[in-house]
């Protein structure tokens, strides 16, 4: 039977990256680009002031003192948005907000806390001017055009993760669609007779369908769009008719229930008459042994166990780093660490199967400590609920001692190696 890591290889060697697309930037978050992204403009477009203040010439106000202000007269105001129509002279300032363009004449701007207003009578009439109580160098307070991105940069590399500092600068540029690797779309289809919605009160021997929505909810998580397909009765014809449609609709398809030993399990039986290719059914771990992965018109399909917590691991583990790969992405896995199994744990003899635990981790005196989050039945989903991790026992080790050094997998932090 093949191991964990065969299994999650070959998984991995069936995923392609998916053809490039262009979409709205308010859609592209956590996308990896496809092309090199080039500034056609430069970022800021044009020199403006970094402060409210006056624009002015630092030569004017060199010998200004807060017991001697130099008094400019003020010939105009410039909120953002507008462009001065008057220049700077000898002995004049504008009033200026930040981001206003930089009138002509300027080469400083003093902030309005180093001023004060000064209202003068003359024999014209009287005009507005200011006190500036503070010398200012030259440049000061100015941003320079193309000071951020000269035009022509290249801004963003094809390849790059696309965060939203990344979306801004794209923004910034011009750049309102771009070329990405799109999100799969993952076909989520649960089967078996004795499920129920969630919304309804189950009948005698009936339980509500967990894992659509917790699959679609993962699939969501990890950057994909679940597509959920209305639930399979435990018969081959439907299941049959339900998955060409999802394969034809999807970039990959995860069947939970009726892939097992059981009587009306039909997974198997529908893909075989549609002739996928099986790469591989039976995998030597706990939970989700009967794991199986096909290929049907060139798209994967996993027969995934319908306990969900074992449903739930396999999203976790395969079909995670699969969607990863297919996004374009080079980090595939969440974290990986060591941490210490706070309690003992025991296999049977004749069990040599890796074992994934639910545990919930913390860092204690600098170290990792690792509690079994619950009871660990493949049932059991509260203590999926109540972990933040996964504790790998390898098949070779029968026991794992109180303090004992166990493989950790952090499933709720989202960096990768
Ligand atoms: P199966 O893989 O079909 O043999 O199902 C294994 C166990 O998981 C049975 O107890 C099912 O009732 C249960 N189960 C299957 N599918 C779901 C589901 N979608 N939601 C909750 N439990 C399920
Ligand atoms: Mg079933």
């Amino acid at each position: 039977m093949l191991t964990y890591r065969e299994a999650l290889q070959q998984v991995l060697d069936a995923a392609v990256v998916l053809p490039a697309r262009r979409v709205m930037l308010d859609q592209a978050l956590g996308l990896v680009v496809a092309e090199h992204v080039v500034a056609a403009d430069p970022v800021p477009p044009f020199t403006n002031s970094g402060m409210d203040g006056f624009a002015v010439r630092a030569a004017d106000v060199a010998q200004a003192r807060e017991h001697a202000p130099v008094c400019l007269r003020v010939l105009e105001d410039v909120p953002a948005g507008r462009v001065a129509a008057c220049e700077v002279t000898q002995g004049t300032a504008l009033r200026i907000m930040t981001g206003a363009p930089l009138p002509g004449g300027a080469d400083a701007v003093v902030p309005v806390e180093d001023t004060a207003a000064a209202g003068h009578p003359s024999r014209e009439g009287s005009w507005v001017g200011v006190e500036v109580r503070k010398p200012v160098p030259r440049g000061a307070n100015i941003r320079l055009a193309g000071e951020d991105i000269p035009a022509g940069a290249r801004v963003v590399e094809s390849g790059a993760l696309l965060r939203p500092a990344e979306i801004g600068v794209l923004a910034e540029v011009g750049c309102a669609v771009v070329q990405v690797i799109p999100r799969p779309r993952v076909a989520v289809i649960t089967t078996g007779d004795e499920l129920v919605d969630a919304s309804e009160r189950p009948g005698p021997g009936r339980i509500r369908d967990a894992n659509a929505p917790a699959l679609c909810a993962q699939a969501t998580a990890f950057g994909a769009v679940p597509v959920r397909f209305s639930r399979v009765p435990d018969r081959r014809e439907d299941m049959t008719r339900v998955l060409s449609t999802a394969t034809a609709a999807a970039d990959v398809v995860v069947t939970t229930g009726g892939i097992s030993m059981g009587e009306r399990d039909c997974v198997k039986d529908a893909l075989e008459e549609l002739g996928a290719e099986r790469v591989f059914w039976r995998v030597a771990q706990k939970p989700a042994g009967p794991l199986g992965f096909w290929r049907l018109g060139g798209k994967p399909v996993f027969g995934v166990p319908g306990n969900p917590v074992a449903a739930m691991i396999v999203m976790e583990e395969y079909v995670r780093p699969m969607l990863r790969r297919m996004m374009g992405l080079s980090l595939l896995f969440r974290p990986e660490r060591h941490g210490a199994l706070a309690s003992e744990w025991a296999r049977r003899q004749s069990d040599r199967r890796l074992h994934f635990l639910r545990v919930f981790v913390r860092e204690e005196n600098g170290e990792l400590r690792a509690r079994l989050s619950g009871p660990q039945g493949s049932g059991i989903l509260s203590s999926m609920a109540r972990s933040n991790a996964l504790a790998l026992i390898p098949g070779d080790a029968t026991a794992v001692a109180s303090g004992g050094r166990v493989l950790l997998h952090l499933t709720d932090e989202p960096e990768d190696h």
